[in-house]
């Protein structure tokens, strides 16, 4: 099969925080399988910046160790020859002529500043990109969850970048919507005419939606414990994805019409607030455990802290209130150190109103269209059939199972990729804009000032576990289970 790419015009990516994990671990290599499908233009550059003292060679070398193995060693060269570097400090202003200087020689290309940073960095490095006249042009900025901590810090952060680049100039990455299955959502739910029809609460029992990791927190641990479960993955990926999940199609895929339909949903969600917290969230903290067949130790000790309240897990129940999900709740959990590394969608559908097949088969398996982020990307139709062969009429429950990888034979790829790219064609339909990260904060504020009223501790469970047992409760008081297969 043949793969076209879109061609991209010249541009200069800068990437605050060059050298953190982020830029070396994702960014870099998204960029050099980009350079290997001939989508970064020769004239090209990706400038890193960073505090430590290095220069193009010196930043060049890291990379090569980073990035060997990640692609087609021999054409690294080539594609390190396009990567510069300056040292800045966001909070000083030496070395910040000079680098204005640099990204000034090209004035006809696309720039992209990407702040893969701490977000307290991003004020300070957006008010110099202003004073040296950066955001002129064509420049974008784009920004790395978190944004804030809760509404009104993330006001404070979207005002202060307000202030040098406008809405239309920022990009806040969501890289879950960067992820092919995320896509094809919109691909089954808009490009086919058979779910439609069935996508309401007439038809759809509930849906779930797990990211759940394998990993503890470990040298990201004192970064973890000031957000929590909640803050790092629900409020932003688990809300973006339950978004796609329950919008209405939008009229076109124009970045304002999908983001449009993503904020009414958002601003559907029925609040969680006060008594009705502890009756629909639970949250977790893992202990010491075996993870991936090793033992291995709680959060407190990986912390050195054992009076933390922060949650590593959290499970809830949250509904919309409107017409077409009234009383369909969606289950959405959340943590490190679960048994498997998985991020799913499940959309379980209705019973049958009537078994015509009387009381030997059983009671009929719910359809179950399961979409999976990770790590095996692809879509699952779980269906009833009727087992092949003579003896009477068996039942069986199986799915029509679609790979990606299998079916298109192509591998996968990251999401920044993508989504980087996106940035430079100057397409944001798959980043949040304000009002949508404003309103999602706005319904998980609550939730976290209660949790934080009550002062309880989170419920303890072990590594390798799926969470506290509160979070099975949470969904089989309901009569429903979570989704045996990621389990
Ligand atoms: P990190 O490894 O700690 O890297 C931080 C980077 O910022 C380093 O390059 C650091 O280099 C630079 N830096 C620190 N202080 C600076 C200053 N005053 N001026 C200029 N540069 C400075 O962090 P990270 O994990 O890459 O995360 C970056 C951002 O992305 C964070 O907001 C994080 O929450 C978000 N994020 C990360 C991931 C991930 O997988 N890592 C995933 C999603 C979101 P120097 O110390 O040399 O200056």
């Amino acid at each position: 099969m043949t793969v076209t790419s879109q061609p991209v015009e010249s541009f200069d990516l800068v990437i605050f925080g060059g050298t953190g994990d982020l830029a070396v671990r994702k960014l870099l290599p998204a960029l050099f399988h980009r350079f290997l499908d001939g989508q970064i233009p020769a004239s090209s550059r990706i400038i890193g910046t960073a505090r430590e003292a290095l220069d193009d060679e010196g930043y060049r070398t890291q990379l090569r160790e980073a990035l060997a193995g990640s692609g087609d060693d021999t054409r690294l060269e080539p594609f390190l020859q396009q990567v510069h570097y300056r040292p800045l400090d966001a909070r000083k202003p030496e070395g910040w002529a000079d680098f204005a200087a640099l990204v000034g020689e090209q004035p006809d290309h696309v720039r992209v500043f990407y702040l893969s940073t701490s977000p307290e960095l991003f004020v300070d490095i957006c008010a110099r990109l202003g004073e040296y006249a950066l955001n002129e042009g064509a420049s974008r900025v784009v920004m790395e969850k978190p944004i804030g901590r809760d509404l009104t810090s993330a006001n404070q952060i979207n005002d202060a970048v307000g202030r040098v680049f406008s809405e239309s100039q920022t990009y806040r990455i969501d890289h879950y919507l960067g992820k092919e299955t995320v896509q094809n959502l919109l691909a089954l739910r808009f490009g086919n005419a058979l779910f439609e029809p069935l996508w309401n609460a007439g038809h759809i029992d509930h849906v779930q939606i797990t990211v759940a990791e394998t990993l503890g927190v470990g040298h990201r641990a004192a970064y973890y414990d000031r957000a929590g479960a909640l803050r790092d993955m629900l409020q932003n990926h688990m809300l973006q994805l339950l978004c796609m999940v329950a919008m209405e199609p939008p009229s076109s895929l124009s970045p304002d019409a999908v983001r449009d339909e993503k904020l009414k949903v958002l601003n559907s969600l029925l609040p969680i607030e006060g008594s009705q917290v502890a009756q629909y969230t639970v949250r977790g903290q893992y202990r010491a455990g075996v993870a991936d067949g090793a033992s291995v130790p709680g959060y407190l000790d990986e912390l050195g802290d054992a009076k933390s309240n922060t949650e590593t897990f959290v499970a809830l129940k949250a509904e919309i209130g409107n017409w077409r999900w009234a009383g369909v709740p969606f289950y959405l959990r959340t943590g490190k150190r679960l048994p498997h590394r998985v991020s799913e969608i499940v959309v379980a559908f209705k019973p049958v109103p009537h078994s015509i097949f009387g009381t030997a088969t059983g009671p009929l398996a719910q359809n179950r269209l399961v979409l999976r982020l990770q790590p095996d990307e692809g879509v699952k139709l779980w269906l009833t059939i009727k087992h092949p062969g003579p003896g009477g009429l068996r039942l069986r429950h199986v799915p029509l199972d679609m790979s990606f990888a299998e079916a298109f034979g192509v591998q996968q790829r990251d999401a920044y990729e993508r989504l980087l790219l996106d940035v430079v064609r100057g397409n944001p339909t798959l980043f949040m804009r304000r009002d949508e990260v404003e309103a999602a904060w706005r319904w998980a504020d609550p939730i976290l000032e209660a949790w934080a009223a009550g002062g309880e501790s989170p419920r303890p469970y072990a590594a390798g576990s799926w969470g506290p047992s509160a979070a099975v409760a949470l969904i089989e008081r309901d009569g429903r289970t979570w989704n045996e297969e990621s389990d």
